[in-house]
C-alpha cells in the first residue's frame, strides 16, 4: 500500500496557475471559500500539556504570530510552490528580507562579493552595515564572470546580486556564478525582484537563496509592503529561522492576505505587462530623440544571450535614454498625462522615474557614470493600461523632450 499524498505533494504536481489559486490554502472550521485573515497575536491551548508539547515542537500548531500565523503560512506555502523551493519565510519588507538573508548567515571575518548595480538600500547593507560587523564587501561589475572569479578570497562566503539590475537592466549569469560559488563553498543569493518569479527561477540555475520585495509584482497593485526569502531547509535551520523568530521582521497577516489574493492573478498580470512593455519598448526604439532603449525582451539587449538562458520573458521594466540630458528627461515626465511619476515599480499603474535625481541621486555622479546611468535616463515600469494609451502618452513625452 502506498501512503496518501500530502497536500504539498499534490500541489507540487499542479501547473503554476493552479498553484497560485489553490496552493497553501488552509480552511478554518467555517469552511470559507476565500482565504481567511487571522488577525491574532497569539493562540490558545486546550490544556497545559498541549502548551508544553507545542513549545517542545512535538505539536505542530501555532504559538505566536511573530514566529508564524495561519494567513502568513498560506502566503509562504504558495510562494514556496511557485518558486520550487524547500522553504519560504515572508517578511515585513523586501529590505527586511535582504537584511535577514545576509545578516543571519554572514559573521565577523567573512567576505561577500556583490554586483555593484544594486538597489540603493541593498548597497547600504553590503557597503556600510556589513563592515561594521567585520564582514568585508567587494563590489564588482556583475556582468563579467571573470570579475567574480578575481574577487574571490579564502573567506568568501556569499555572492549577492540583482538580475536584471535597477535601472540599467544589466544581467548576471546565474548558472556561471553559481558554478563558481560551488567550487569555493560560497552561497549565491539573488534579489529576483525585477524578473519576478514568473520569468526567472534562480534556484533552477544553481542559486541557494532567492529574495523578493513582495511590495512590487507580488502585491502588484501598489498597496502593501512585504518581502520573502526562499531557501533550503538547511539554510533555514542553520541560519535564518532563529534570526527571523528573535529579531521580528514578521509580515502583518493583513498584508499577507492581500498578497495571497494577488498571487491568484499574477500570471495574468505579468503576461499582460510583458506584452505591453514589449510594444512600448519597440515604439520607443524607433523614435528620434531616444538615444538608447534597454529592454530584456529585445534582441538588441546587450546580454540577450543571458536573457535567453535564464529568463522566460522580457519583463515589464524599460530603461531609456532621451537626448538632451536631465532637462529633456524632465520635460518628458512633465508632459505625461497617464503614466505617473513615482519611484515605485511593479504596479498595475505605469510609473516613471528619473534615476539620476531620485533612486540613484545619493550615490553621486561618479558611481552613476560607473553604472552607465546617464542624465537623460528614465526608468519605466509598465502597467496594465491599454498599450495604445501608453504609446500615446510616451509620444507626448517625447514631443516635449525634443523641444529644447
Ligand atoms: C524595492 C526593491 C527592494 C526593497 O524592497 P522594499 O519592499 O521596498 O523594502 C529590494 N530590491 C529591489 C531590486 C527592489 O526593487
Amino acid at each position: 500500500m502506498t501512503a496518501a499524498k500530502t497536500d504539498a505533494e499534490i500541489a507540487a504536481e499542479w501547473a503554476t496557475e493552479t498553484q497560485l489559486v489553490h496552493g497553501g490554502t488552509l480552511r478554518s472550521q467555517f469552511g470559507e471559500t476565500s482565504e481567511a485573515i487571522f488577525l491574532t497575536q497569539g493562540f490558545v491551548y486546550t490544556c497545559a500539556e498541549q502548551a508544553e508539547a507545542r513549545f517542545k515542537n512535538e505539536d505542530p500548531g501555532y504559538q505566536y504570530s511573530r514566529f508564524a500565523n495561519p494567513t502568513v503560512s498560506m502566503l509562504e506555502e504558495r510562494l514556496r510552490l511557485l518558486e520550487g523551493a524547500e522553504v519560504c519565510r515572508v517578511m515585513a519588507t523586501g529590505m527586511a528580507a535582504v537584511n535577514a538573508a545576509l545578516m543571519s548567515y554572514l559573521k565577523t571575518g567573512d567576505h561577500v562579493v556583490a554586483a555593484r548595480a544594486m538597489f540603493g538600500s541593498c548597497r547600504y547593507i553590503v557597503e556600510t552595515l556589513c563592515p561594521r560587523f567585520g564582514i568585508t564587501p567587494t563590489l564588482i561589475d556583475g556582468r563579467d564572470i571573470n570579475e567574480w572569479r578575481k574577487a574571490v578570497r579564502p573567506n568568501t562566503k556569499a555572492f549577492f546580486f540583482e538580475t536584471p539590475a535597477n535601472p540599467t537592466l544589466d544581467l548576471v549569469d546565474i548558472a556561471a556564478v553559481s558554478k563558481l560559488a560551488k567550487e569555493i563553498g560560497a552561497l549565491v543569493m539573488v534579489d529576483n525582484v525585477f524578473a519576478t518569479p514568473m520569468l526567472q527561477r534562480p534556484l533552477h540555475h544553481g542559486a541557494d537563496v532567492v529574495i523578493y520585495s513582495a511590495t512590487k509584482h507580488i502585491d502588484g497593485q501598489g498597496r502593501c509592503l512585504g518581502g520573502a526569502v526562499l531557501c533550503s531547509e538547511k539554510f533555514l535551520t542553520d541560519h535564518l529561522q532563529d534570526y527571523f523568530r528573535q529579531t521580528g521582521p514578521s509580515l502583518s497577516p493583513f498584508n499577507a492576505w492581500v498578497m495571497l489574493k494577488s498571487l491568484e492573478t499574477m500570471p495574468l498580470r505579468i503576461a499582460a505587462q510583458c506584452a505591453n512593455a514589449a510594444k512600448v519598448a519597440d515604439y520607443l526604439a524607433a523614435q528620434p530623440g531616444v538615444d538608447r532603449v534597454i529592454y530584456c525582451g529585445r534582441k538588441d539587449h546587450p546580454q540577450a544571450d543571458i536573457v535567453a538562458k535564464q529568463m522566460t520573458g522580457g519583463g515589464q521594466m524599460i530603461a531609456l535614454e532621451v537626448a538632451g540630458g536631465k532637462d529633456a528627461a524632465f520635460r518628458f515626465q512633465n508632459a505625461l498625462r497617464l503614466i505617473k511619476i513615482s519611484n515605485n515599480l511593479g504596479d498595475a499603474k505605469s510609473l516613471i522615474t528619473h534615476p539620476p535625481t531620485t533612486t540613484h541621486y545619493r550615490i553621486g555622479p561618479a558611481a552613476r557614470a560607473e553604472l552607465g546611468i546617464g542624465d537623460g535616463m528614465l526608468r519605466l515600469s509598465v502597467g496594465l493600461e491599454h498599450a495604445n494609451d501608453l504609446i500615446a502618452d510616451v509620444e507626448r513625452g517625447l514631443a516635449a523632450a525634443r523641444m529644447a
